[in-house]
């Protein structure tokens, strides 16, 4: 298994060291080999090649069966050129790979309930969801787009669309990820307003015929923006397009209470997945060895599952996770005492 690695800019290198870690131990318990190379990103790739994506990076991207990256960007990179900011590397390499699903769990440890604001009887019902957002569609790219002048007032206006290949491969996606958890689905929508949601429900429907074993439901958006936060165990997967998923990510993430506990999984087709933590490279932090690690370290279990099919390496990965906040080890994000920790792998 070839891995490339793009530690980037502020705490990346450090949090990433500790993947790295993570991901040698479970090699040597499964006895698997992954062949890690580094690869430059971000504005340290500025600073050593003048481009935030050098070719030579994309070229180890796409040579690998996965890649993982830190974090990019920092306060000394936001006085150049828009063109060449740290942060269209990474935008680059989602386009290189052509990444269209943007996986994003937000699970809250039972250990770590203290730091969720929600009602102490729905924390205990335990939060554990996971967003699929479409990533390369929808009215972020919809044609016709644009500003203008009509009947002598300003107009702005977007398109939201989606075609049936689309919709067909997300909600693929979506169905197996939700197989590989409680394989229950719920998609997102504004039918009862959009016609592109019509089709979006529609083609959703369709390709459940395929996964008879995964129970679907479908919510309209607003609802599931307040069903999120009023009872969020109720849901297990959720996928919806690009909008809609850019707002639900955020808003499951933020419930379960800790940035720095969050991974995420970029998955295309027959492209290498792009896995990170969600937190940027928080410069306020770098270096003084007070970052967490564990949104990193769980990455890496999101890429043995979603890239490799190792259920189990992953899943050790997760117990470890559990087994070390259950030891009260914390960073300064879920406690107030600073250390950058590993998770202790058996
Ligand atoms: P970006 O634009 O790169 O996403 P941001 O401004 O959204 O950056 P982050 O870099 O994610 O923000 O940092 C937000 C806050 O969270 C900062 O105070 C940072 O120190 C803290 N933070 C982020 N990641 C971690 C982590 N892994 N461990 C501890 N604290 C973190
Ligand atoms: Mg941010």
């Amino acid at each position: 298994m070839k891995i490339c690695v793009m530690p980037g800019d502020g705490i990346g290198p450090e949090i990433m060291a500790q993947g790295i870690k993570v991901l040698e131990v479970i090699g040597e318990k499964f006895g698997h080999t992954f062949d890690v190379t580094e690869a430059l990103i971000g504005g340290i790739a500025i600073d050593k090649t003048g481009v935030p994506l050098p070719d030579a990076t994309v070229k180890a991207c796409k040579e690998a069966d996965a890649v993982m990256l830190g974090a990019v960007g920092g306060p000394q990179w936001d006085t150049i050129d828009p063109a060449i900011r740290p942060e269209r590397g990474l935008l680059g390499i989602r386009k290189e790979l052509s990444l269209f699903a943007n996986l994003r769990p937000a699970a809250l440890f039972p250990q770590l309930k203290k730091a969720c604001f929600l009602r102490s009887d729905i924390v205990e019902k335990g939060i554990d969801v996971m967003v699929v957002r479409e990533l390369t569609g929808g009215i972020y790219f919809g044609e016709p787009r644009g500003t203008g002048v009509e009947n002598g007032e300003r107009i702005g206006f977007n398109t939201m669309v989606y075609r049936e290949h689309e919709i067909r491969r997300i909600a693929k996606l979506a169905f197996e990820a939700a197989r590989k958890r409680s394989k229950r689905l719920c998609s997102v929508d504004k039918a009862n307003v959009l016609d592109v949601s019509r089709v979006w429900r529609e083609i959703v429907i369709e390709v459940s015929a395929d996964y008879p074993d995964v129970e679907l439901s479908h919510m309209y958006v607003d609802n599931a923006a307040m069903q999120l936060v009023r009872d969020p165990s109720q849901f297990d997967v959720i996928v919806t397009g690009n909008l809609f998923g850019d707002i639900l990510s955020d808003e499951a993430a933020v419930i379960t209470g800790s940035i720095g506990m969050l991974p995420s999984a970029s998955l295309g087709e027959g492209n290498p997945g792009l896995f990170e933590p969600i937190h940027g490279s928080a410069p306020d932090i770098a270096g003084q060895d007070k970052a967490n690690p564990l949104a990193t370290i769980l990455s890496v279990a999101m890429m043995l599952r979603y890239s490799f099919d190792m259920a189990a390496e992953a899943t050790c990965i997760e117990e470890a996770v559990a087994k070390t906040l259950s030891q009260g080890l914390r960073t300064g994000d879920i406690m107030d005492e600073g250390g950058t920790l590993v998770g202790c792998v058996e």
